[in-house]
């Protein structure tokens, strides 16, 4: 037994870890340890069977019911989630059972991948619609192609190759006019933007956003898994109620037996951090995104793809391959990531980084376009 776990530590130790602030390619980061250790207290509580496990299902009406809050509406629904993938499948799901005819689903093409996920299981026909120069959803494109077909329109904030937000309220105009489902993934902006100032309207203060999905796992600082989708009637969920005869309850989640842990881990981080203390980390990532990006402006070589809204930094070369220099960071122990569209050195800047990661990052980045150029 010992052995294993003596094993067990030795792999880990090879993992790469956030403490280090090397890593920019992850939009995960440590979670608070309190939240850690409500995860702990409820590995062994499985969510389905509330006969058994009350306080979960308690615990996440008081989940609900806050993050609801958070996002302007006072008669949500929803669920705790394994994290946006799910979130963007159920949404769908209930769009489709919603709306009785239609299989056209309409992204733009910097929606997450799960998208592709989300119709492919459910055989429903995605139009991906254009960017503008700011790489937003482009609204003309997304007017054009919607029709009495459409079940859904998709939009993002903080999208995940440049955390760009998608104009919601110029998308929720048309999703009124077609009368169809309007999904906001806000799976990365969605603990970002209700704690900087002057964000744009995205959340169901917006009388057609339809659902939400948002992630405690990514910048609310909870441990993995933990996804939550909202939407804007709770009444809708039973839409997708079904019996489960074995036990004598209902189920309306995705999944059957779900981890109790997310539930908790999510309730003790939202308890935790109260609007303040949310808002000081992100305002510091938001500040570190600033220097950073400042930083890389100061680099002849180096050109921004465009001016971060939310805590990403995007980048190009003038000279240089990014693949090269994903590798030139990576042999001096930078994680970083690559966007294929458009080509570029992708940063998320989280919770785990310092002043001092920005700098000393900025400086090894200077000697890689050195290298290469
Ligand atoms: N949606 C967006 C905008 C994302 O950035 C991500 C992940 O990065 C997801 C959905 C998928 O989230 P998860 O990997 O937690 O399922």
């Amino acid at each position: 037994m010992n052995d294993l776990l003596d094993k067990l530590k030795k792999y880990r130790e090879r993992d790469w870890s956030y403490d280090s602030g090397r890593i920019f390619s992850s939009m995960c980061t440590n979670p608070l340890d309190e939240a850690l250790e409500a995860h702990q207290m409820y590995t062994d509580v499985n969510a389905l069977d509330s006969k058994i496990f009350p306080s979960a299902k308690r615990l996440e009406s008081e989940v609900i019911r806050k993050i609801s809050a958070l996002y302007s509406s006072t008669h949500a629904g929803g669920y705790i989630t394994s994290g946006g993938t799910e979130g963007n499948i159920y949404a769908l799901w209930l769009a489709r059972k919603l709306r009785d005819k239609g299989e056209k689903v309409i992204a733009p093409i910097s929606a997450h991948y799960s998208m592709q996920k989300a119709c492919d299981l459910q055989q429903l026909k995605l139009i991906q619609t254009t960017l503008n120069d700011q790489y937003k959803a482009e609204v003309e494109d997304i007017n054009e192609q919607t029709d009495k077909e459409t079940i859904a329109i998709v939009a993002t904030v903080g999208t995940t190759a440049l955390g760009k937000i998608d104009p919601i309220r110029e998308i929720a105009e048309i999703a009124e006019d077609a009368g169809c489902f309007l999904h906001v993934d806000a799976s990365f902006g969605g603990f970002v933007l209700p704690f900087i100032k002057n964000a744009p309207p995205w959340d169901f203060e917006i009388e057609s956003v339809s659902s939400i999905t948002s992630d405690p796992h990514k910048m609310g600082l909870t441990p993995i898994p933990s996804g939550v989708l909202l939407v804007r009637d709770h009444s809708w969920i039973d839409e997708l109620r079904m019996d489960i005869p074995y036990l004598d309850q209902t189920s309306a989640t995705l999944l059957g037996t779900r981890p109790g842990a997310s539930i908790a881990s999510t309730w003790m981080a939202l308890n935790l951090l109260d609007s303040n203390n949310y808002g000081r980390i992100v305002r510091r990532c938001m500040k570190l995104t600033r220097q950073l990006a400042e930083g890389i402006r100061g680099i002849s070589d180096l050109r921004l793809v465009t001016e971060p809204e939310l805590n990403l930094v995007s980048f190009t070369s003038n000279t240089s391959d990014v693949s090269q220099l994903r590798v030139a960071l990576e042999r001096r122990r930078w994680l970083v990531s690559l966007n294929s569209q458009p080509e570029s050195v992708r940063l998320v800047v989280m919770p785990h980084h310092r002043e001092e990661h920005i700098r000393s990052f900025l400086n090894d980045l200077r000697e890689c376009v050195r290298e290469l150029s």
